[in-house]
């Protein structure tokens, strides 16, 4: 038997949650509502997490650019992922929703600005 603890980050109850494996029979305890029962058995099953993080802009009113990736990513890439993120550099302007780096590390995910950066006059 494997028992494993979790905090739900669905939303900010944060209700603590444990799922119990009995021969990859699952029991999920400790949920409110079924997005967190959703949450614990990825969890368990395979972690995901989202690239958040910022890009160094040139010539731009600020030197750094907020960006997200498009879609979530497996958390064991997810530090790989980022020294990706780390090493792009790139030139004012730069447009929200702009891709910045496309498929990080062959994970299908695309890296975009999450704010408009101008040049600087
Ligand atoms: S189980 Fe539901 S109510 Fe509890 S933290 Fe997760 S999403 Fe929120």
């Amino acid at each position: 038997m494997i028992k494993k603890n979790y905090t739900c980050t669905v939303c900010p109850r944060s209700c603590s949650l444990t799922v119990t494996d009995v021969d990859g029979e699952l029991a999920i305890e400790g949920f409110t509502c079924l997005r967190g029962k959703e949450f614990a058995r990825n969890e368990y099953l395979h972690r995901m997490r989202t690239i958040t993080s910022t890009v160094k802009v040139e010539g731009g009113e600020f030197s750094r650019v907020g960006v997200a990736g498009s879609c979530e990513i497996p958390k064991e890439k997810l530090g790989e992922c980022l020294r990706q993120v780390y090493t792009v550099c790139v030139k004012a302007p730069v447009k929200a929703g702009e891709v910045l780096l496309s498929d990080v590390c062959g994970t299908g995910c695309d890296v975009l600005a999450a704010m408009d950066v101008a040049a600087k006059t």
